[in-house]
């Protein structure tokens, strides 16, 4: 199916198994695994974001998402 390329934001596939995720414009190849925390890495300002949004309701904090370094 067509998802949003992480890279360079044309439409890239991921394969109807969801084993991996190629981009024929960036050559992006990448197994879902990777391609769920290049995303959840690329978004971390979001994430961040949330964090503190969420933060106030459920008293957590985004730092776990600084195991992506
Ligand atoms: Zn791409």
């Amino acid at each position: 199916m067509k998802i949003k390329c992480p890279k360079c934001n044309e439409n890239a596939e991921l394969a109807m198994d969801f084993s991996v995720v190629t981009c024929e414009h960036c050559d992006l190849d990448m197994s879902y695994g990777e391609y769920v925390k290049f995303v959840a890495h690329n978004e971390k300002k979001y994430s961040d974001i949330l964090g503190d949004y969420t933060g106030s309701t459920e008293g957590q904090t985004a730092g776990s998402l600084d195991e992506w370094d």
